[in-house]
């Protein structure tokens, strides 16, 4: 065993998924399950696909790659770039898109690699994040039609990323409407229309997503059990599939405060200082080369957060339930960008247990 460590709760991790599956079978909505947050970790994958997961989405064609053998589909969430064509459509059958010059790279790749490739294409509806504008959409799907290589599999939007706007029924609405016209304008089935990430959850577990939304594509959800438009757990989801673990490398009674003249810290940004006297303080051997440290949740929430380095995190243990020595190992709670960073450090053991 080394440390820090990334743990996973596999039966938690099966229960979830199957929860999450179970919610869009009932509803008709077609669920891609994204995967990005584990980087492509292959232990991981499996227990998935063993869930019953046939639908896989990742940002990353070298994520996809290491589920090329799994499932039945493998959908491309990040808008391709013109450079990478190749592998998008080598290692996924479906890609999100906001970019007519990419979705003709694209046709081109899948022309010469004699592979069919499906087109979703993003439209703008307030987070502004990827995204054609609403009144481009005729005209891309129409060019789309056009091209050889690649078929028009539907059309979807984001939210809760970039301008953190909460999808309502209103948008899915229009998203839904649009899917109609673009149907009835080019007599296409279109089956896709994308309706967002874990934050439109709330709305398939309260029966009220729009009809004519057949698809979601949800990581956040299985994965921490919390819809992520109001931070609401979802149904009997476990909240703690994940478990990071750090060891103290030193304990002392030390000030909380520094002394001598306060300058930048390791991260550039001048440091303000709680008095709380004399303190225990543990300093444990993970840093923000491993995780996101502030926003990783102590399991003893008696523990506080004091700061950290690259390689260092610091806590004031003075109240903590337990009587800690140097060589003890500490249990957190990581949100999804400790997750996110944990998953992808070299320096983090994963472990399914
Ligand atoms: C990451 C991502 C998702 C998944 O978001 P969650 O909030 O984890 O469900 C969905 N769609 C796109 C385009 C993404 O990049």
């Amino acid at each position: 065993m080394s440390y820090p460590e990334l743990l996973i709760d596999r039966e938690k991790l099966i229960h979830n998924v199957r929860t999450i599956l179970k919610m869009g079978q009932d509803s008709n909505v077609q669920i891609h399950f994204v995967t990005k947050c584990l980087s492509g970790w292959r232990p991981f994958l499996e227990v998935l696909y063993e869930a019953g997961v046939e639908y896989f989405a990742d940002s990353r064609v070298e994520n996809l790659r290491e589920m090329s053998d799994l499932g039945l589909s493998r959908m491309m969430l990040r808008s391709p770039m013109i450079s990478n064509a190749n592998d998008v459509v080598r290692y996924s059958d479906l890609s999100l898109n906001s970019d007519l010059s990419a979705i003709e790279a694209l046709s081109d790749a899948a022309l010469a690699l004699d592979r069919e490739h499906g087109v979703i294409l993003m439209v703008e509806m307030g987070d502004l994040r990827e995204g054609f504008m609403p009144d481009e959409m005729f005209d891309v799907a129409s060019r789309v039609l056009n091209l050889r290589g690649v078929w028009l599999a539907g059309i979807g939007a984001n939210f809760n990323c970039y301008g953190g706007v909460i999808p309502e029924e209103r948008q899915l609405e229009d998203l839904s409407k649009m899917a109609e016209d673009i149907r009835r304008r080019f007599n296409v089935p279109l089956p896709i229309v994308s309706g967002g990430n874990t934050g439109s959850l709330y709305m398939l577990s309260e029966n009220r997503l729009p009809l004519g939304i057949t698809h979601l594509r949800v990581g956040e959800g299985y994965l921490l059990g919390i819809e992520t438009s109001f931070r609401k757990r979802l149904h009997d989801l476990f909240t703690d599939v994940f478990t990071i673990m750090a060891e103290i490398v030193e304990l002392r009674r030390k000030s909380s405060v520094p002394t001598g003249l306060i300058g930048p810290n390791s991260f550039n940004e001048i440091p303000v200082f709680e008095d709380r006297g004399q303190i225990w303080r543990a300093i444990l051997a993970i840093g923000e080369q491993d995780v996101r440290c502030e926003t990783l949740e102590p399991k003893d929430s008696a523990i506080a957060y004091l700061g950290a380095s690259s390689d260092y995190m610091m806590l004031d243990v003075t109240h903590a339930v337990r009587d800690f020595k140097v060589g003890d190992v500490l249990e957190f709670s990581p949100d999804y960008a400790a997750l996110l960073r944990a998953s992808t450090s070299p320096y983090v053991e994963k472990q399914l247990v």
